[in-house]
């Protein structure tokens, strides 16, 4: 048997670096063996490391990119709340690194992007669009990067300009909630997914984490990592 893959974790004293940390106890194939937060040295951490795993804060990702592109280690990327400069700091990393970079690494979440994919292109544009999403009182970034997703992927099924309103609601401790609604005259359709724990986060951050290792350099969705794609 092969010796456990080493992973660096970014964000490590976060909600979800913690939960990445309690799932990867119960994972054969990988171990956490470096841990940074705000104000560590990545440079200083990478070294016997096999790829990292950031949830942290959009404005980690420049430099967590320019490392790992530095030192040939693949990266997971889970924060969300990027600029657009921030995003192509990802895209230029991908040329030569493998990144999975995902709004949400639930199982549930990404067939929840298939099956809005599906509804989107069997009902037509008679149907209104709307996105309802819920997450706890402190999450900083709204809409969600998942509500942003389920945006873009009913504009790619609709075309540039449909019109889809996203609603945002913070509240409690909600881990997510995420309901995509088609109303119609007369009927409507909704699609619901809710995360009751941030292990089903985590054990994808890991899955990917797993995954991404073996990759060429490239940007790749959780869809890659679960074949899902072509899945509607
Ligand atoms: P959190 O606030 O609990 O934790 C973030 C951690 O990152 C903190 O410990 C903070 O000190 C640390 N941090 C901030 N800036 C840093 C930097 N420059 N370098 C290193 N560490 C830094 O937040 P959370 O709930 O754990 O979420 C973290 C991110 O992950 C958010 O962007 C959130 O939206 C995202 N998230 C993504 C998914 C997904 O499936 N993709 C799921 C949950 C959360």
């Amino acid at each position: 048997m092969s010796a456990p893959a080493r992973v660096l974790i970014v964000g490590a004293n976060g909600r979800m670096g913690k939960a990445i940390a309690a799932a990867a106890q119960k994972h054969s194939s990988l171990t956490i063996s470096a841990k940074a937060d705000q104000g560590d040295s990545l440079e200083a951490l990478i070294d016997g490391c096999d790829v990292v795993i950031d949830f942290s804060a959009p404005d980690a990702t420049e430099s967590v990119c320019r490392v790992c592109a530095g030192t040939s280690r693949p990266l997971v990327l889970g924060t969300t709340g990027h600029s657009a400069a921030q995003k192509d700091a990802v895209r230029v990393a991908a040329l030569t690194i493998p990144i999975v970079f995902a709004a949400n690494f639930s199982l549930g979440v990404n067939a929840l992007f298939a099956l809005t994919r599906r509804a989107a292109s069997l009902l037509g544009p008679e149907f209104d669009l709307e996105i309802v999403e819920m997450h706890h009182r402190t999450k900083k970034d709204a809409p969600s990067g998942t509500a942003k997703r389920l945006a873009e992927i009913l504009n790619e099924a609709r075309g540039l300009g449909t019109n889809v309103s996203v609603h945002s609601l913070r509240g409690g401790d909600v881990v997510g909630d995420h309901q995509v609604i088609f109303a119609g005259s007369g009927e409507r359709l909704e699609l619901t997914h809710r995360a009751s724990s941030r292990e089903t986060f985590a054990l994808g951050a890991l899955r990917a984490a797993q995954w991404v290792i073996d990759r060429p350099a490239g940007l790749y969705s959780m869809e890659d990592v679960l074949g899902l794609h072509g899945a509607e």
